[in-house]
């Protein structure tokens, strides 16, 4: 059995102005072993953000099961952390009590917050930043500070929307790369969604290429390059020649859908 292991997964989402169906997902099964980095890869609509976040629980598959570490999940859960495009975080609490927003919750005092959260500021690098505001932060240091607040709960699984998706290209790749040293660091399994073909390559142990919608897994490959990955190597350009192939392919057949 696998770590993380989805199904026979269906989604329908009613459309509530026309009253129809409208079927998002087809039928996927997907397994993630532990301490993967798994890329998730497919155009925009496809069905990317549904799937993980019936991982998280946030929305219940219309058949099929998702199980993580054998358990079927029903609901959100603290083994499994989010982070999204957005980090939302609150913007009227300073940096390390953004971290530690889940202790808050709990109860604990300040002094055990502010010294649960600091490896985590540590980690993501944000020193000296601990009573800096959201508003007072660039975006990828906020997205460093939503990394930082999932980290902290220690989730058996990572799960990221796009979180690297508005930011702009220099500190996207410095992101990509404090990415993979966290994952290393902490050993975790992470989903990580994407629709960028570089991103997916420079990151992923797995990538799995999902087709126009209704989602389904078009391909999924293992990517076996040396880290840090090389995006001028002969072997990453390889990959990302086929990968680029496929999607061009399912873009071509999304067009004759239409
Ligand atoms: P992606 O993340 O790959 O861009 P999504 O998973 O957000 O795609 O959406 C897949 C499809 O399901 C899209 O057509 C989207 O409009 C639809 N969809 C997503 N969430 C809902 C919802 N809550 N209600 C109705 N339709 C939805
Ligand atoms: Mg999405």
């Amino acid at each position: 059995m696998s770590f993380i292991e989805l199904n026979n997964i269906v989604k329908v989402f009613k459309d509530p102005q026309r009253g129809t169906d409208m079927l998002a997902i087809d039928h996927i099964d997907l397994s993630v072993e532990k301490k993967e980095l798994v890329c998730l890869l497919g155009p925009s609509g496809c069905g990317k953000s549904t799937l993980l976040n019936m991982i998280a629980g946030f929305e219940k598959p219309t058949s099929g099961e998702v199980k993580v570490d054998g358990k079927l999940i029903t609901g959100p859960g603290a083994d499994r952390g989010m982070v999204f495009q957005q980090p939302n975080l609150m913007p009227w609490l300073p940096v390390w009590d953004n971290v530690a927003f889940a202790l808050k919750l709990k109860g604990l005092s300040k002094k055990d917050r502010q010294a649960a959260a600091q490896p985590f500021i540590e980690a993501v690098k944000l020193n000296g930043f601990e009573n800096h505001l959201p508003g007072e932060l660039s975006g990828g240091m906020a997205q460093r500070v939503g990394i930082a607040r999932a980290l902290l709960q220690n989730p058996a699984v990572v799960l990221m929307d796009e979180p690297f998706a508005a930011l702009d290209a220099q500190t996207k790749l410095d992101m990509q790369e404090e990415l993979v040293t966290i994952w290393q660091r902490y050993s975790s399994t992470i989903v990580f969604v994407t629709h960028s073909v570089d991103e997916a390559l420079i990151l992923g142990t797995q990538v799995v290429v999902m087709t126009h919608r209704p989602g389904k897994i078009r391909e999924t490959i293992a990517i076996d390059l040396d880290r840090p990955r090389d995006i001028t190597s002969t072997g990453f350009n390889d990959i990302k020649r086929h990968v680029l192939d496929l999607i061009r392919q399912e873009s071509n057949l999304a067009k004759q859908d239409a």
